[in-house]
C-alpha cells in the first residue's frame, strides 16, 4: 500500500505555505534545539489538535497525546511508561514554565467509558487504560436524570481537573509547583463551538477564553 495521497498533498502545501515562512525559524531551532516553555497534554483525538487550537509555531509546545488526554499517578514501577517519560522530559530537561491539560467536548474515551461501550473490552489495552477515569466519575456521581451531554461535559471537565490531581503525584511536579516554578492548568475545548475554557481554582469553574472575540465572530452559542 502506497503513502497517503493526503499527506503528500499535506506537505506540498505546508511547502509553500507553512515551511516557506518558518524556514528560518526551523534551521535556527535545528542548531540551538527546542526550549519550550510549555507542555500540553492532550487527547489523540483528530479534532483536538493542540498546535492548530494554540496556533502554535514550531519549537513552541511539547505535546504529548493519548486516548482522553489522561496521567497515570506516579507509579516507579519499572514499567515503560510513555506519559511518565515525556512528563520527565518536559520537567527536568527541558524546564517548561507550564503544563495545561486539554481536555475536549465529545470525546470518545469519556463516552466509553460513561456508556462501558466499545471500543472498551476485557483484556484491551483501551479498557485498562481507561479505568483511570473512575475518579472523576465518583466525583461528578451517577448521571441520575442529567442529559447524557451534560454528564459527559461534566465527566470530561472533571477528568481534566483530577489529571491535575495526579500530576502533583510525580514528586518532579510537585517540588517545582509548589517553589512557584512550574504552573499546572486546565483547558477544555468545545469542538463544535471552538470555544476554549480554562479551569480557574479560584472560583472551582471553567470560564471561556476569549469569550467577547468568540461571541463577535461566531455569534452565541445555541445552548
Ligand atoms: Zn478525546
Amino acid at each position: 500500500m502506497s503513502f497517503p495521497q493526503q499527506l503528500i498533498d499535506g506537505y506540498r502545501a505546508f511547502l509553500v505555505s507553512r515551511l516557506r515562512h518558518e524556514q528560518d525559524r526551523y534551521r535556527a531551532l535545528s542548531e540551538s534545539g527546542q526550549s519550550p516553555q510549555i507542555m500540553v497534554i492532550g487527547c489523540c483525538d483528530s479534532r483536538v489538535s493542540p498546535e492548530v487550537v494554540f496556533d502554535a509555531r514550531p519549537g513552541e509546545l511539547f505535546v504529548a497525546r493519548n486516548i482522553a488526554n489522561l496521567v497515570p499517578p506516579y507509579t516507579p514501577d519499572g514499567a515503560q511508561r510513555a506519559v511518565s517519560a515525556a512528563l520527565e522530559f518536559a520537567v527536568q530537561a527541558l524546564k517548561v514554565k507550564h503544563i495545561v491539560v486539554l481536555g475536549h467536548a465529545q470525546c470518545g474515551g469519556i463516552r466509553a467509558f460513561a456508556e462501558e461501550s466499545a471500543p472498551l473490552s476485557p483484556g484491551d489495552f483501551i479498557g485498562h487504560w481507561m479505568a483511570l477515569i473512575a475518579p472523576a466519575a465518583k466525583a461528578v456521581g451517577p448521571r441520575g436524570e442529567r442529559p447524557l451531554e451534560q454528564y459527559l461535559a461534566e465527566l470530561e471537565q472533571t477528568s481534566v481537573v483530577k489529571t491535575l490531581d495526579n500530576l502533583m503525584t510525580f514528586p518532579c511536579v510537585r517540588i517545582l509547583v509548589e517553589r512557584g516554578k512550574l504552573a499546572l492548568h486546565a483547558a477544555y475545548f468545545g469542538v463544535a463551538t471552538g470555544q476554549l475554557s480554562v479551569w480557574d481554582s479560584a472560583t472551582g469553574r471553567f470560564s471561556a477564553v476569549a469569550a467577547e472575540e468568540h461571541a463577535r465572530m461566531f455569534g452565541s452559542p445555541r445552548f
